[in-house]
């Protein structure tokens, strides 16, 4: 679906980013980016949506290439008070990327209650973003994503600003609104737990220039539970692999079910 093919940024102070990067999104798969801060993913997801030029590389979604923002995609970034206008109501915010892609006036309604809905916003249409709590506001950003019903949706750090217990309930409403729509998802996080929780697979990102280091398909039954998964020692073992990674102290390995299987039984054994 999403192709991203040796892709380089560097910067017009000098600054290089992206180095090389290569990996796809395929469709209906969830693919989260992790790496260090300042690795260069922002970049990454503005270089790959067309909002920034690239310096190299390829970024073509379904083998076309993106020279500018393409309309089967959707963004949603962390800083969500700058992303919703003030001044519009949550119904209004959520309808305004609906305006060319569906014309009938009242579908474009249905469209919006049902992504309100989707995240839980039932009732709030007529309130204003300011009258909502963080978390209830960076649920309108999705809901706008979501009623827009994009081919590939791209999230750049969308739960940094919210607290544990919301960041948990908008981990689980992406990943039910992607099991119900089959969008391809590509979230960018820098919360190794999250990225595992979330992903069939996760690109690991190195330091800047931001190089892929390993890209590793996550074999953990579906649907997720924020306790069963994230208790399941193949969970621990996902999560220490990328964790080394980002540190700098790992090397790709096979983690093939086979091998997870091995050294499950291992631990098992001591
Ligand atoms: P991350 O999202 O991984 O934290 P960024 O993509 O934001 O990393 O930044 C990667 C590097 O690129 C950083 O060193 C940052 O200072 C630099 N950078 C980001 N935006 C710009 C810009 N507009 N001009 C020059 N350098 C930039």
């Amino acid at each position: 679906m999403l192709t991203v093919k040796n892709l380089n940024k560097v910067y017009s102070t000098g600054v290089e980013a992206i180095r090389d990067v290569s990996f796809d999104v395929r469709e209906n798969e969830i693919v989260c980016l992790v790496g260090p801060s300042g690795a260069g993913k922002t970049t990454l997801l503005r270089c790959l949506s067309g909002l920034l030029d690239r310096s190299g590389g390829l970024v073509a979604l379904d083998g076309q290439a993106v020279t500018e923002p393409p309309l089967r995609m959707a963004a949603v970034f962390q800083d969500y008070s700058r992303s919703l206008m003030p001044w519009y109501t949550v119904e209004r915010n959520v309808a305004l990327p609906l305006k060319n892609k569906f014309p009938s006036p009242a579908d474009r309604r249905d469209r919006v209650n049902a992504a309100l809905s989707a995240v839980g916003l039932d009732g709030f249409g007529s309130s204003y973003p300011w009258q909502l709590s963080g978390g209830m506001q960076q649920r309108v950003a999705i809901a706008r994503a979501i009623a827009y019903e994009p081919e590939v949706l791209v999230m750049d750090e969308p739960f940094a600003s919210v607290d544990a217990q919301t960041r948990a309930d908008l981990e689980d409403l992406v990943l039910s609104v992607q099991a119900k729509t089959g969008t391809s998802v590509l979230l960018v996080t820098h919360d190794i737990d999250e990225a595992v929780y979330l992903a069939d697979r996760v690109v690991i990102l190195s330091s800047r220039p931001s190089r892929v280091l390993d890209i590793v398909d996550v074999d953990l039954p579906r649907p997720r539970d924020q306790i069963e998964t994230k208790s399941l020692p193949r969970f621990a073992e996902y999560r220490s692999h990328v964790l080394r990674l980002v540190r700098g102290l790992g090397e790709a390995q096979d983690f093939s079910a086979a091998t997870l299987i091995h050294n499950e039984e291992k631990t098992r054994s001591v």
